[in-house]
């Protein structure tokens, strides 16, 4: 792999940028693997890459039905930040958010980490309460969180909706300072490129169809549309297809697919300098770096793999966005997509062994886990090669759902992910 620096580009530009290396590689499927990873999204990417650069293990695939990025890893709103409740969660986001910090130096590709700051907006003295519990309680956990009055809240971010009388006045704002966005498309190609480099084999357009098992029912590997593939450890990282994937195996999993989208609007000189978003409202927004006001809210409604999203929900999300930022309802809208999410009952990520023998979990993130894919990958590697939890994701295990220690941030932080 060449090294991305100032002499390299000096250097392509003198020779009309036709010495660029392909930034990975596309590799027949070999017959075996010591690993297999289904799933070439960021979690299954990055977990590629911790098993090959930390733990030396020989050979390794991720696998995709399409192309890498393609899920939701592409299909995010890019926010990343370490607001929960509960300290399992807070430990582990916020050790995530300070992987991201250093993401471009550890992959030599620039990820776009922009801490803009996230402002959760308060419309009430009753959330501005809500919101009073949840900053201790980050601050408790070790995480900077600040309580902004109104006022601060203006100065801060001065396009908001400052009209007293408005249908959701603005009455405080809770603040995280490090969080922000991360350009989702170079965290897939960053981890993809530095995988391909320690030499995992990125095999795009292969579908697990299916396992294969000795009759004793050990783990022999994964069928394929591309023919059969060996392998002794298989984890699934398969985000929204998760339960479809773990079904194939011949196990349930309690995750529930939904159909959650995002927009984006014409682009616009720079006017938003922050993430902002509102739980009551149930919309948020940032401003790409293109320009495009970036607007997202909550899931379809109803369990569902149709990768679409509903107009019922789009009309909320941007309604509720003009009733921030009045302003934006002169943008046009330029795009409309969706991705399929698996939501856990608790909204907590599922990080764990299956109950199938060298089947591994990295499921379960819902809406929210473009965030956690540098920590996701760092932890489920270390569960496939040592076969014990990551100190940080002990308490992400399918056990929680039959003893009933669920880490419920949906009801402690008030958001869903
Ligand atoms: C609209 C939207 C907005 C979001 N906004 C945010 C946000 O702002 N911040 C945040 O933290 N999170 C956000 N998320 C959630 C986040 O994108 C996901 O939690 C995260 O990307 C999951 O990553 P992953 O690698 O697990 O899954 P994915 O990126 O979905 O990758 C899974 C891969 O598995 C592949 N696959 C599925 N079945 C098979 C099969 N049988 N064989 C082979 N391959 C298969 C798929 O093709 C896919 O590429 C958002 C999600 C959506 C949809």
């Amino acid at each position: 792999m060449s090294r991305y620096s100032a002499f390299a580009l000096l250097r392509n530009w003198l020779n009309g940028n036709t010495d660029w290396d392909p930034v990975w590689r596309s590799p027949e499927p070999a017959n075996n693997y010591d690993v297999i990873i289904i799933g070439a999204g960021g979690h299954g990417l990055a977990t590629a890459y911790h098993l090959a650069k930390y733990y030396k293990l020989g050979r390794i695939a991720v696998l995709d039905k399409g192309w890498l990025g393609g899920g939701n890893t592409g299909r995010n709103t890019t926010i990343v930040r370490s607001d929960y409740f509960y300290k399992e969660s807070a430990d582990f986001y916020d050790h995530s958010l300070h992987l991201y910090a250093g993401l471009s130096k550890e992959l030599n590709f620039n990820i776009m980490y922009s801490a803009r700051g996230i402002l959760n907006l308060a419309h009430s003295r009753h959330e501005v309460d809500f919101q009073r519990r949840i900053v201790n309680a980050m601050r408790l956990n070790g995480i900077d969180a600040e309580l902004l009055g109104r006022d601060e809240v203006f100065k801060f971010c001065p396009i908001l909706n400052a009209d007293p009388n408005a249908r959701f006045p603005i009455y405080g704002a809770m603040r995280q300072k490090r969080g922000g966005t991360v350009r989702h498309d170079a965290v897939a190609w960053g981890y993809a490129r530095a995988a391909d480099a320690l030499g995992v084999d990125i095999l795009q357009n292969t579908e697990v169809t299916g396992f294969r098992r000795d009759p004793n029912g050990s783990l022999l590997g994964v069928e394929t549309c591309r023919g059969f593939i060996g392998a002794r450890k298989v984890g699934i990282a398969t985000a929204g297809h998760s339960s479809v994937v773990a079904q194939m195996a011949g196990f349930r999993l309690p995750v529930t697919s939904y159909g959650l989208q995002a927009f984006v609007s014409e682009p616009v000189k720079p006017v938003l300098n922050t993430v902002i978003g509102s739980a009551v409202i149930g919309s948020y927004c940032s401003q790409s770096d293109k320009g495009g006001i970036v607007c997202g809210g909550g899931i379809d409604p109803f369990p569902s793999f149709a990768q679409r999203g509903s107009a019922a929900i789009m009309e909320k999300v941007l309604a509720g966005i003009i009733q921030l930022v009045p302003t934006f309802s002169s943008l046009r809208l330029l795009r409309q997509w969706s991705g399929i999410v698996d939501y856990t009952a608790d909204s907590s990520p599922i990080i764990d062994r299956s109950p199938v023998q060298g089947i591994y979990l990295n499921v379960g993130w819902g809406g929210g886990g473009f965030k956690a894919i540098p920590a996701g990958g760092e932890a489920f590697a270390h569960l496939i090669a040592k076969d014990e939890p990551h100190p940080l994701a002990k308490a992400f295990v399918l056990q929680r759902f039959r003893d009933g220690a669920l880490i419920d941030e949906a009801a402690a932080a008030g958001i869903e992910h």
